[in-house]
């Protein structure tokens, strides 16, 4: 039989917006060393603003148009801001996500290519090398293997975060911040946030080899928390998988073990404390 305890912190979860798909987790999150938190929609609000567009040989109508028709055919938030910018007029016959880089579609026969640096690369498009220089995500754009501009788009901190990580910090637990997003801007926030580690540019398999080499010590017990947009994999791999705000995937409320129902990060603490508190009541 399950010790009472265990209902009460539950209970007490629960009424913080905070749901634990089991008792174990309780246990398991009160042990926890290391908090390994996904950038976007986490830590950041995850709504992104399109601020400055850049064209190279094509109008910047045109350029807009087809940018947005691609995109509006994406969940990523990314995707959101640019449709959101410029209403999408013309039809694609194909359109393919790649994973962790962009999109690849086909309008009135021609190859279009949507997002970041490495997908260009993957394609051998050359590019200005005055795009590696910018720190803001952004977005790039090829037609039939040419580079034709790009967007730099930005989102914010969520003013939740610093409280999250500090008190993090409080309870003596480490701090991770990982990020398909580019590594400069992925590093400015963990540096603004106090994060002890940071890694961006990664691609859906680097968080999880990420993941893994912390895993690899016997001593971490890892949590993870993303809000679902290609976080499955790693939500699967740790010991704590925690799914946050009301924008998951239902493939993550699936795959996770705690769900916070709010999109406050600091609501990981009040699990950590809800657990430790719950542990010495049942021993
Ligand atoms: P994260 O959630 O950490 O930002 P993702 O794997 O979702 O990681 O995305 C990684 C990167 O891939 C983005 O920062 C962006 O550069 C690019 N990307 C992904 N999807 C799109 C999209 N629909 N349009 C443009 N770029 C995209
Ligand atoms: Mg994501």
């Amino acid at each position: 039989s399950i010790p009472l305890g265990y209902f009460g912190g539950i209970g007490a979860a629960s009424r913080n917006g905070i749901l634990f798909k089991s008792s174990n987790f309780l246990d398991l999150i009160a042990n926890v060393t290391t908090v390994v938190m996904d950038k976007t929609g986490t830590l950041t609000k995850g709504v992104f603003k399109v601020q400055k567009v850049v064209t190279n040989d094509i109008s910047e109508s045109e350029f807009l148009s087809i940018l947005s028709s691609v995109e509006s055919h994406s969940t990523h938030p990314i995707a959101k801001a640019i449709s959101q910018f410029h209403p999408s007029d013309q039809t694609p016959k194909s359109i393919e996500e790649i994973s962790g880089k962009g999109i690849k579609a086909v309008i009135n026969q021609k190859q279009i290519l949507a997002g970041n640096t490495q997908l260009l690369k993957s394609f051998d498009i050359n590019y200005p090398s005055e795009l590696d220089q910018i720190v803001e995500t952004t977005v790039v754009l090829a037609i039939d293997n040419h580079y034709k501009g790009y967007v730099v788009i930005s989102d914010e901190v969520k003013e939740d975060s610093e409280l999250a990580i500090k008190n993090l910090k409080n309870a003596g637990v480490k701090t991770m911040m990982l990020s398909g997003d580019k590594d400069a801007l992925t590093q400015n926030i963990a540096k603004k946030l106090g994060i002890d580690s940071a890694f961006g540019g990664l691609l859906p398999e680097g968080k999880v080899e990420k993941l893994q080499n912390l895993k690899n010590n016997p001593k971490e017990i890892v949590a993870f928390v993303g809000d679902g947009i290609n976080d499955a994999p790693v939500l699967a791999l740790s010991d704590v998988g925690i799914a946050m705000g009301g924008l998951g995937s239902d493939v993550a409320i699936e795959t996770a073990d705690v769900i916070i129902q709010t999109d406050q990060p600091s609501k990981i603490s009040t699990a950590i404390k809800i657990g430790k508190a719950t542990k010495k009541i049942v021993y």
